[in-house]
């Protein structure tokens, strides 16, 4: 049984599908802040959230979890600048009391959500596993302080730990099941189609004059569902060797805001009004990971290298939920 913290997200449900489809049976806990019930769709939905301690404890006592799967955060960069108390009591404090009841248990295993933001703003790109992490921002700060804890009990307790820090999720799972349904909704890819099936008027583009080829932000976008074919990989990684790593997971490339804005025009067929519009703060120019050592060692292979056909899974998601 694998439990999954935040199964009912984005990138937690369509974890949840690819395990479903490989056999293992899930536990989604989620408190459905932000998550969406109709998206667990496979396993078990425990609704409740990581501060509840006493349940916590239940869930490790009444069923053999061999893993643990933690998606389970508020990730929205702006807002972890606003409010930091929000993001360090659910993000680190929470984390923490899944980790005490993990502690107690007898599972060994846990797969961490963590993030390119971590590393704050490049030094160089792509960014690998050993760039420095000077996270800029409460959310980043948060997810490092939880890869740090996870060192530490590693090596007290026994604890073996994949932290997977993921450039930019993107896309939907192609046969349509789920899909990125944020609110509100922040993100690039979503907003720029809500702008070509005409329900925003247009989509922003968040600075000009970055340091680029078109003075747009540069982003690697990361297919969801090959995200979470990376995390059954490090799963069976951990299984194999009980060596506890870090990998970045990213395609490589970059896209600017405009190449999105562009690749959605194509695969939509419909003009998308783009207006500029001031940086947004905490936004570094560009975010390239290199994936090297996932496809290395954990013998991953994302299927979506190509942007448009990432596009093209959100727009089919899209247009059959709005
Ligand atoms: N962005 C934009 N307009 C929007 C939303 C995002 O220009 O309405 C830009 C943003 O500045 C960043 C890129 O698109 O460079 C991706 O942003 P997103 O919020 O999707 O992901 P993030 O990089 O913050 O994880």
């Amino acid at each position: 049984m694998i439990l999954i913290t935040g199964g009912a997200g984005y990138i937690g449900s369509h974890v949840n599908k690819e395990l479903s489809r490989k056999g293992y049976d899930t536990i989604v806990l989620d408190n459905l802040v932000h998550g969406h019930e109709e998206s667990v769709k496979w396993g078990k939905l425990v609704k409740g959230d990581l501060s509840d301690e006493d349940l916590l404890d239940d869930i490790f006592g009444n069923n053999d979890i061999e893993a643990v799967m933690h998606f389970a955060a508020y990730a929205y960069v702006g807002e972890s600048v606003e409010d930091p108390q929000k993001y360090y009591l659910n993000n680190v404090k929470n984390a923490l009391n899944l980790l005490k009841a993990l502690n107690a248990s007898d599972t060994r295993h846990f797969i961490f959500s963590s993030t390119c933001a971590t590393y704050g703003v490049p030094e160089e790109v792509p960014i690998t596993e050993d760039h420095s992490q000077k996270p800029v921002n409460p959310y980043g700060r948060g997810k490092l302080m939880i890869e740090r804890v996870l060192r530490d009990y590693s090596e007290a307790y026994g604890l073996k730990y994949a932290s997977l820090r993921y450039f930019n999720a993107a896309g939907a799972d192609p046969g349509t099941e789920i899909g990125e349904d944020h609110d509100p909704e922040t993100h690039l890819i979503p907003l720029v189609l809500a702008a070509a099936s005409g329900a925003r008027e247009n989509v922003e583009i968040y600075g000009t004059d970055y340091p680029t080829p078109d003075g747009t932000c540069v982003r690697d976008y990361i297919h969801v569902s090959d995200l979470a074919g990376a995390h059954i990989k490090a799963l069976e990684n951990l299984k194999r060797t009980s060596q506890s790593d870090v990998f970045n997971l990213g395609n490589g490339n970059g896209f600017s805001v405009r190449e999105v804005i562009s690749a959605a025009e194509k695969v939509t067929g419909s003009k998308i009004n783009a207006v500029e519009a001031p940086r947004r703060p905490g936004d570094p120019a560009v975010l390239v990971g290199s994936a090297q050592k996932a496809r290395e060692i954990l013998g991953w292979q994302p299927r979506y290298d190509d942007l448009s056909a990432i596009i093209e899974t959100a727009w089919k998601w899209h247009k059959k939920n709005r």
